[in-house]
């Protein structure tokens, strides 16, 4: 998985949802917004809305790091459809 000799590749499952009070773009945890359905206070709004019903996309980030865990750079590693 490491692209080179001095760096290390994580994973972090991401989603989107649209704020449905103010139409702003919020991410969250796959995990946590999708699975585990949790509602998100909205930093533009201040509304409280559920993750999930609102969601929009999914994916799978790839997060390269140095050989001692600083992120250098984020990509899009795998799409995740939404149900
Ligand atoms: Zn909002």
């Amino acid at each position: 998985m490491s692209t080179s000799e001095s760096e290390n590749v994580a994973f972090f499952d991401m989603a989107v949802a649209i704020c449905p009070q103010c139409g702003i773009p919020l991410v969250e945890s796959g995990w946590y917004g999708i699975d585990m359905e949790s509602d998100i206070g909205c930093y533009g709004c201040g509304e409280n809305f559920n993750f999930k019903k609102h969601a929009v996309d999914r994916a799978t980030l790839s997060v390269t790091l140095s050989k001692n865990g600083k992120i250098k750079r984020l990509g899009v590693e795998e799409k995740t459809e939404l149900e």
